[in-house]
């Protein structure tokens, strides 16, 4: 379920490459950046109200540019 189309995302804070919200096997999203790779801290929902919440927390988070490096060497 990808039904995130009405929540706005800015382009990296860091690179301007596209921003996606990212969900890890049903539990927890984050925001990434296709091109860099950075991303902002991972939040777990466990409801499909808490997962839509949890969305528009992360997409405010990215879009004030708290996004977190990629490890060197990745
Ligand atoms: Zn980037």
């Amino acid at each position: 379920m990808h039904d995130f189309d009405d929540i706005e995302l800015f382009e990296c804070p860091r690179c301007h490459g596209p921003g996606l919200i990212q969900e890890e096997n049903g539990w927890c999203l984050y925001v990434e950046c296709l091109d860099c790779g950075c991303h902002t801290a991972e939040l777990p929902f466990h409801s499909e109200e808490e997962r839509q919440s949890v969305a528009r927390h992360l997409a405010t988070t990215w879009n004030l540019g708290k996004v977190i490096s990629p490890a060197i060497g990745d």
